[in-house]
């Protein structure tokens, strides 16, 4: 449990890294020694201590790593700021934790835990275990699945980004009032874009030299290429409910460009909810080296207007298409 819960953490794209590190510190101490975390046990003995974990943090290169697991007074600082942030990210994660462990085959779904002992004895940290849901509350359970499934996708939440936490968490409600804004600033791009173009058309039939018509040419170009830059993702989107994330928005916490927009139906309400999500899978191909090796990317030409599953270590062979609904991929090289 404890070694798949580490490999979770790591994929994840949060901006403070430091809280990710205390968990993976504890995954890796929970390994070592799991006895330590048996809910019969002694509550002076139970889990383990702020020290012992901020001390396991050499192992990211922290600097003054070595000088936390002295000082006692420091050890009790950092710990009171990281924990609260890690739990934040653990809430935020919920999705991608039941998705990994499931995928990792393990029904115990721990819970982060702390505990204050009287008379100022340093906290002791952990999780508890709770069995496994015996419902999910994503309902795909509900959705046909066909006979042949090559490989089943694992959603990651991205919340690094200020920005894209709030797209991310909260949904962006495009009846909203901050969907109409957004609209609003999308029409008056628009009718722009299109009052430039007519100008540059009209600058055309005034133009008596070569170099004019050139110029006025390369004007226009550049400006359908914004425009297909700007609106180009956003028709992509509507149609197809699933999209790449504009490349402008890509560079703000991706580590890979494979972040994507996805709109889903919020049945409660009646209306769309824009998500910010990405997904991984592990590669059939290859096994055990290919965990987490799928990443969602374009089609390119081949599968022109698709998005497809490719494996970082044979992104044109080890091919899968994606489909966001189900969360299902099929070999595409057959
Ligand atoms: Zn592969």
């Amino acid at each position: 449990m404890a070694t798949a819960l580490d490999r979770i953490a790591a994929g994840w794209d949060e901006q403070q890294k430091r809280p990710i590190q205390v968990l993976r510190v504890l995954c890796e101490l929970a390994a070592q020694e799991p006895e330590r975390l048996r809910p019969d046990i002694d509550a002076e003995q139970w889990g383990f201590l702020g020290r012992e974990i901020l001390g396991g943090m050499s192992r990211f290169n922290v600097p003054g790593a070595a000088g936390w697991a002295v000082d006692q007074e420091k050890v009790k600082s950092r710990m009171q700021a990281h924990w609260p942030k890690l739990e934040a990210i653990w809430e935020r994660q919920q999705e991608s934790i039941e998705d990994g462990l499931d995928a990792a085959g393990v029904e115990l779904r721990p819970v982060l835990w702390s505990s204050v002992s009287a008379g100022g004895s340093p906290n002791r940290y952990g999780f508890r275990f709770d069995a496994r849901r015996a419902t999910r509350a994503g309902g795909s359970s509900r959705i046909g699945r066909l006979p042949r499934v090559d490989l089943e996708y694992r959603l990651q939440t991205i919340s690094g980004n200020r920005l894209i936490q709030w797209l991310s968490n909260q949904g962006f409600y495009l009846g909203g009032r901050a969907g109409k804004v957004y609209a609003g600033i999308n029409l008056a791009l628009f009718l722009a874009g299109v009052l430039l173009l007519w100008g540059v058309f009209v600058a055309m039939g005034h133009a008596t030299t070569t170099l004019d018509l050139l110029k006025i040419a390369i004007s226009w170009t550049t400006l359908l290429g914004l425009g297909y830059l700007v609106f180009a993702w956003q028709v992509r989107l509507v149609t197809n409910r699933v999209t790449l994330a504009p490349s402008l928005l890509q560079p703000l916490a991706s580590r890979y460009d494979d972040y994507l927009l996805e709109l889903r139906a919020d049945e409660a309400k009646g209306r769309n909810a824009l998500y910010m999500v990405r997904y991984v899978a592990d590669c059939p191909i290859c096994g055990d080296e290919g965990q987490d090796q799928i990443y969602i990317a374009s089609g390119r030409r081949e599968f022109h207007g698709r998005l497809v599953g490719r494996c970082r270590r044979a992104p044109n062979e080890h091919l899968f298409s994606f489909d966001h609904v189900t969360r299902q991929g099929r070999y595409l090289r057959d």
